[in-house]
């Protein structure tokens, strides 16, 4: 057998998903001289990007851009993508495993975490994950409705996503027309009665997990005004300790200023409520109000203070509930799984079973240290994994087909429509055009079969 890692015999790589994380570990894998790799890329979707496309609010374009760089390594020679394939389903690991030494998962979390209360799956009581697919047109979402003929909405939540379905609800027409928001979603919007949207965090001002560029957008909305209970920024002497933070001590300087902003008469208000838990959401058949019940921090030092529950409620009532406390993975067949922590078990990338190394199997990102970070936290992440792979490429088992057109042939025979590169760059440009034609950035197909269709043209 050839040495594995020549250019005549370059190390095998499948990775699973193509958002951030898998991205970031295909860059130094096409980079790597010694041994030389080549790296195919598998979504479950059409189209790559993960949590970029789908996930990044459609009123934060630049954030966006960062697609550029992964073109840009879609590029590369020894690189293929292989969209609308979902491995453990439409191809299995063991399948998948004839075909490369070694695989990356990097399959992000896509699901919920849920709040496990009275009431959760009442109608109008909807998770984060499906508000945010339906607005960006993931294609799992667009066929989701939300009740946007009513007053009142509460975000459960003050992290990023919280704040990002928030000041989505809080947009007027003309914030959100300029966006690459899906039309189905941008007219659902245009049609809302929401004037009161309340924000519920566990912990106090100075614990608000969200940065403050988010808070301050808040306060820049054009017919929403940010109000806070001056009693809420009376802070104790460990949360004070804790404003040595940069971001805490910005994040309460703007809640300061909300809390004492003379009342601007908007049509809509965001309220922000502090050391708050969601008990019970009431309800006959469809939200009606929600229970929250008050905490307080204990602790004796700063930033080790925890949010206990006191016993007080109070009610709430409202007719919508959006659940962002956050997101967790979802299980492939065949891939250990941590059903506690909702990621794949791994030492530092390596994937383990019963505690034991996995040869060949790897992970990245969100399904590897769980939902957290920023897109930049996956590079240094994806990199501690790449090193442990190239650390044990001499021990790897080289797998049985090692000919480039055997995947491409093994998926037509499963009559698998896969999408390539060039596939998705119709589609991109198909996208493209239609936002021009409508003075959008881009407007997104929203559904796998229009996708499909425009490849076949
Ligand atoms: C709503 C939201 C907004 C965010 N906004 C920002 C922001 O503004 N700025 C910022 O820096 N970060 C933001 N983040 C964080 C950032 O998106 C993540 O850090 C990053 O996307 C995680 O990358 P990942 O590759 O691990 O997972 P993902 O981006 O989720 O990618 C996982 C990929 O795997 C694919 N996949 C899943 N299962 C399978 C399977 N069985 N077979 C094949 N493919 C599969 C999925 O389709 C997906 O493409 C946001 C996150 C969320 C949830």
């Amino acid at each position: 057998m050839e040495q594995l890692g020549l250019s005549n015999n370059p190390v095998r790589i499948a990775i699973v998903g193509s958002g951030p994380s898998g991205f970031y570990a295909a860059d130094p894998l096409l980079k790597s001289e010694t041994p030389v790799c080549m790296v195919d890329m598998f979504d479950r979707l059409p189209t790559p990007f993960g949590l970029v496309r789908g996930g990044v609010a459609p009123d934060h374009p630049k954030i966006r851009n960062v697609t550029r760089v992964y073109e840009k390594i879609a590029a590369k020679d020894r690189f293929r993508f292989f969209g609308n394939v979902t491995i453990g389903s439409d191809v299995t690991v063991p399948e998948l495993q004839g075909f490369y030494d070694a695989i990356i998962f990097a399959n992000g979390a896509e699901t919920d975490r849920r709040l496990n209360i009275r009431g959760e799956d009442l109608l109008g009581s909807c998770t984060a994950t499906s508000f945010v697919g339906w607005y960006n047109g993931h294609p799992d979402y667009r066929d989701h409705t939300f009740d946007l003929s009513q007053e009142v909405a509460v975000v459960i939540g003050l992290g990023n996503v919280a704040m990002d379905v928030a000041r989505i609800l809080a947009k007027t027409v003309d914030e959100l027309r300029p966006t690459d928001i899906a039309q189905h979603a941008f007219e659902a919007l245009s049609e809302s009665r929401i004037r009161e949207i309340h924000i519920i965090g566990r912990r106090g001002a100075a614990q608000a997990a969200c940065t403050p560029q988010e808070l301050k957008e808040m306060g820049e909305l054009a017919a929403c005004q940010p109000i806070v209970n001056p009693k809420d920024i009376d802070l104790g002497r460990l949360c004070k300790e804790e404003l040595s933070d940069r971001n805490r001590k910005r994040n309460v300087e703007l809640l300061t200023e909300y809390a004492n902003a003379p009342d601007r008469n908007s049509p809509r208000k965001m309220r922000f409520h502090f050391l708050r838990s969601p008990v019970d959401i009431k309800g006959n058949g469809h939200v009606e109000s929600i229970v929250l019940e008050k905490n307080h921090l204990i602790g004796t030092e700063a930033f080790q203070q925890r949010a206990v529950r006191s016993g007080e409620k109070i009610e709430l009532s409202c007719g919508l509930v959006f659940r962002s406390i956050g997101y967790r993975g979802i299980p492939i067949l065949d891939v250990p799984f941590d059903d506690q922590k909702g990621t794949i078990p791994n030492d530092r990338g390596r994937i383990l079973i019963n505690g034991a190394i996995m040869p060949g199997f790897y992970a990245v990102g969100w399904s590897k240290r769980g939902p957290s970070g920023v897109i930049g936290t996956n590079k240094p992440d994806s990199l501690e994994t790449v090193e442990r792979l190239l650390e044990d490429v001499d021990g790897l088992m080289q797998c049985p087909v090692r000919e480039n057109r055997a995947i491409v042939q093994f998926l037509k025979k499963k009559r698998l429509r896969y999408v390539s590169l060039a596939d998705w760059h119709k589609i991109d440009e198909a996208e493209l055009a239609r936002g021009a034609a409508v003075g959008k950035p881009r407007e997104r197909f929203t559904r796998i079969e229009e996708m499909l269709r425009v490849i076949e043209r």
